[in-house]
Parts: structure tokens; C-alpha cells; sequence
């Protein structure tokens, strides 16, 4: 298997190639050459196995030779075994037709485990392998950062630099990031916004002498093997609910489109998915966008569910690519367009073939909190505010009101403790490994947002390790 760049210009690489590289030089995405397919009775196959056997299964077409498989056996077992849940990616029924497949069972609380818990050691081996430091540079407005630290603690010559927007992420997603004590860990909060933070990465990624001198490597979701460990999910879930007998209909809370992209490979693959259901909160840009063809930047507001609070989804881009019939040179007019002129406008077949399979809704932060209201009343389940965007998004959407549909359950409530308390008037408890987060000490430096100041932080923390 070899990935191609979504703007046709780069050349073709291997897994082991695009697992530390992040963007193609060309500017745009890696992709596979051609999607693996997997048959009716392989699908069938994957009924009884255990979540990391299915993502065994699922993700070896994707590697080629880069990693002998059972390495790969032994690390995606090693990924998932700190979950907990027996199941990994339990399913749970909140109405005769829906269910909710809850990603966050993992050790920050987010789905982002799933993908990053495996990126931290396919870097770790990787490093290995080649035996070159790696310097993982990120900006989160919460999540991520919380998710990439975790899986890269204590890592040996890994040395893992968080930005945050000082004050602008929530206590209980700061704390995961600050209270790590690892000293490969470096939490820095940024005097800025979290676009102020993810310009600074940009920028260093785009300084060839201190990318290539510290071995910068991206975490952010579009490294491919981030996408290429959700898509087992999917799998897990519809084959639990009578797949391939059976379609079913996957909501997907959205912001960079980097999970739902990952239900589009499902697809691809052979999934008998009916439906992948956008959900955004207010900033609605992919709803706006399949609704009407306009792909058009605005401001971004701020929600209580800040992880969707994304104007420009990255991972759109390998969307674009499919629906272009994979013409690179369009994709990378397109991406010009939006540069220029803050927009692009999308017709015709290429638009049908993605209306096809997607469907799309916002949701009003009004909307979020009664759809977190009313599955409490119902089901006697707290769910938090990213989710709740999704479950507001299937009970609006009704199109085909007999398909088996599944919300894809983003975080724990607990992540997000005030909004939840609003609408239900309970306060949901974090679990056992985390009960005692308030009470630990926290490590971060604050830093002006400013270039220098924290290429300078860096080469001071990497020269010492
Ligand atoms: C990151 C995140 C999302 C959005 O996922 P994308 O892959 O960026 O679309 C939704 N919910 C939660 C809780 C998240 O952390």
C-alpha cells in the first residue's frame, strides 16, 4: 500500500514514510492509492473478536510491509489494553432504533484515545527503528493535547511540546494536560487564542531548519494513521447490530472531520453503512456546505461543546479529493480559493456522489442542552455536550426512521461537568483512575505568544533531554 498527496503533486509514500512526515510537501493530504476492500464474509468474520483483534484485522492493509505483523499485533494490543471498558467501544441502546457507541472509555476521557494511545507507540517503535529523537509539536484547544500527552509520557528520546490558549480550555481538560509528570512532557500556555497556538505550529513546521534539526512530528489529525485507527470502530459497532445483514446509520459529532472521514472509509472498505450524519454545533460550516454546496469560512464562536468550535476541518480536504473523482489539481484550485477568497462553491455530480452517503445538521447550543435533558429523562444516561449535538442531530434527521442508527458518544460527561449540570442538575463524577485530579500538582509554563519565545523554549528543553 502507498498514499498519494490530495493535491496530485507529491510523490507516493509508505506507511512507515507518512506516519512521522504529517503533511505532503505538495501542501496537501496523504491518502491511500486505492482503498482496501474486505468481503461480506470477512465482515461476517469479525462477529466475537475482541476490539484490537478487529483493529488487527482492519488496519494490515494499510501498512504494507513497514511493520512486521506481529509487532503490530503486540502494539494494538498494548493501545487498547489500558481502556476501561472490557469492551473498549461499548454500545449502549437509548431507543428501540439508536444506540450510542461510547468513545470514552479511554484514559482521557475523549475518543481521541483511540487513535492517539496507537500514534504514540507506532512513534515510539518508529523511533526504534530509526533511532532518531522525535519532537512532537501540538496545539490543542483541549482534547488532543490531553490524549497526545497521555500516550506519550515517558516515552524515551519523545519529547512531546502541548500549546494551549492560556485560560481558554476548561479545568478539567487542563489538569490532564499539566498534572503529567513526565519529564518528556512540556505543557505551554500560550498568551493568545487557540488559533494564535496552531499558527505558532504551523510556523514551525514550515521552518525547514528547526523541523529537520528537531525532527518535528505532527499529532494533529491529519496524519492518516490517526484516521486509519477510527475506522475500526465502525466496523465494531455494525457488525455488533447485525452487519453485513444490515444497514446501518452512523451520527457523528464533527469538527475537523477527521472521525466521520473515518466512517467514509468504513464505507469505502465494504461497510454496509446507510448513512453518515454530519453534526455540527453553530459553527456550521460542513452543513452549510452539503446543504448547499458553499464551502465559505466565518467566525469562529465559542460553544459548550469546544471541540467542535472549528471553521476550517482539515481533514475536508480528503473528502473533496473523493468527490473530485481523486483530481489533485482541482482539489489544490479549490484550496486556493479558500485561501483567497475565504470560499469555494461545489455542484453537480461531484456534489450528489456526497450527498449520496452524507446528510448534515446543526445544532443551537438551546437544542445541545435539551437533547442532554431529555436523554437523562429517557434513558437515565448522562451525556455530554459533543454528544448530545449528535443525538440532537439523529432525532431531527428523519430520513429513514427504521434504520438502526448509532451516535457516536465523543466524551465523557465528566469532561465537561458544567454544561451537563445545567441541563440535568446532576454532576457527573469522574471515574475512579481520575477521582483525585483536583488535588495534583500541575507543571506548565506560560509564554508570550510569540515565535521566537517558544522556538527558544524548545531548543533550551530538547539541548537538556
Ligand atoms: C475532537 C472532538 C470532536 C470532533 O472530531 P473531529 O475528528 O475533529 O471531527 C468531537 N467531540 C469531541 C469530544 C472531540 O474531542
Amino acid at each position: 500500500m502507498r498514499y498519494v498527496s490530495t493535491r496530485g503533486e507529491a510523490p507516493p509514500v509508505r506507511f512507515d514514510e507518512l506516519l512521522l512526515a504529517g503533511l505532503a510537501p505538495d501542501g496537501g493530504l496523504y491518502v491511500p492509492e486505492a482503498w482496501p476492500t474486505i468481503d461480506v464474509d470477512d465482515i461476517r468474520a469479525l462477529a466475537g473478536l475482541s476490539y484490537s483483534q478487529v483493529v488487527n484485522r482492519l488496519v494490515s492493509p494499510y501498512l504494507g510491509d513497514s511493520i512486521e505483523p506481529d509487532v503490530m499485533e503486540g502494539i494494538i494490543e498494548d493501545a487498547y489494553a489500558g481502556f476501561g471498558h472490557a469492551a473498549v467501544a461499548p454500545l449502549r441502546q437509548i431507543s428501540s432504533c439508536e444506540w450510542m457507541l461510547e468513545l470514552f472509555h479511554g484514559p482521557t476521557l475523549a475518543f481521541k484515545d483511540f487513535a492517539l494511545q496507537l500514534l504514540g507507540r507506532l512513534f515510539d517503535y518508529s523511533r526504534s527503528q530509526k533511532g532518531e529523537h522525535i519532537t512532537i509539536v501540538g496545539a490543542t484547544s483541549g482534547d488532543t493535547g490531553s490524549a497526545a500527552i497521555d500516550a506519550c509520557r515517558g516515552l524515551k528520546r519523545v519529547d512531546a511540546f502541548v500549546l494551549h490558549p492560556k485560560d481558554r480550555v476548561s479545568e478539567v481538560q487542563r489538569r490532564q494536560m499539566t498534572t503529567v509528570a513526565d519529564p518528556n512532557i512540556h505543557n505551554i500556555a500560550v498568551e493568545g487564542t487557540f488559533d494564535d497556538c496552531q499558527a505558532a505550529v504551523k510556523a514551525m513546521f514550515n521552518d525547514p531548519e528547526f523541523r529537520d534539526s528537531y525532527g518535528l512530528t505532527a499529532v494533529n489529525s491529519i496524519n492518516w494513521a490517526r484516521v486509519m485507527a477510527q475506522i475500526a470502530y465502525y466496523f465494531y459497532a455494525a457488525v455488533a447490530l447485525g452487519a453485513p445483514d444490515r444497514k446501518i446509520a452512523f451520527v457523528v459529532p464533527t469538527g475537523n472531520f477527521g472521525d466521520v472521514y473515518a466512517g467514509y472509509a468504513a464505507l469505502r472498505m465494504g461497510l454496509p453503512i446507510s448513512r453518515l450524519i454530519v453534526a455540527t454545533n453553530r459553527n456550521d460550516i460542513l452543513t452549510r456546505f452539503f446543504k448547499t454546496g458553499e464551502y465559505r469560512k466565518d467566525v469562529v464562536h465559542p460553544t459548550i461543546s469546544p471541540s467542535m468550535d472549528i471553521q476550517v476541518s482539515s481533514n475536508f480536504e480528503r473528502l473533496l479529493f473523493e468527490g473530485m473523482e481523486r483530481d489533485g489539481a482541482a482539489v489544490a484550485k479549490l484550496m486556493v480559493d479558500l485561501d483567497t477568497e475565504g470560499g469555494f462553491h461545489f455542484e453537480g455530480d461531484c456534489l450528489d456522489r456526497l450527498r449520496q452517503v452524507f446528510s448534515a445538521c446543526a445544532v443551537s447550543e438551546e437544542k445541545t442542552l435539551e437533547a442532554i435533558a431529555m436523554t437523562w429523562r429517557e434513558t437515565g444516561i448522562l451525556i455530554d455536550p459533543h454528544t448530545a449535538v449528535g443525538v440532537a442531530a439523529l432525532r431531527s434527521d428523519v430520513s429513514e426512521p427504521a434504520t438502526p442508527s448509532v451516535v457516536l458518544a465523543t466524551a465523557h460527561p465528566a469532561k465537561f461537568p458544567d454544561s451537563v449540570e445545567e441541563a440535568t442538575g446532576v454532576r457527573p463524577a469522574l471515574p475512579p483512575h481520575l477521582s483525585d485530579l483536583y488535588d495534583r500538582a500541575e507543571r506548565c509554563d506560560t509564554l508570550p505568544n510569540d515565535l521566537d519565545a517558544i522556538q527558544e523554549y524548545i531548543r533550551e528543553r530538547i539541548a537538556v533531554g
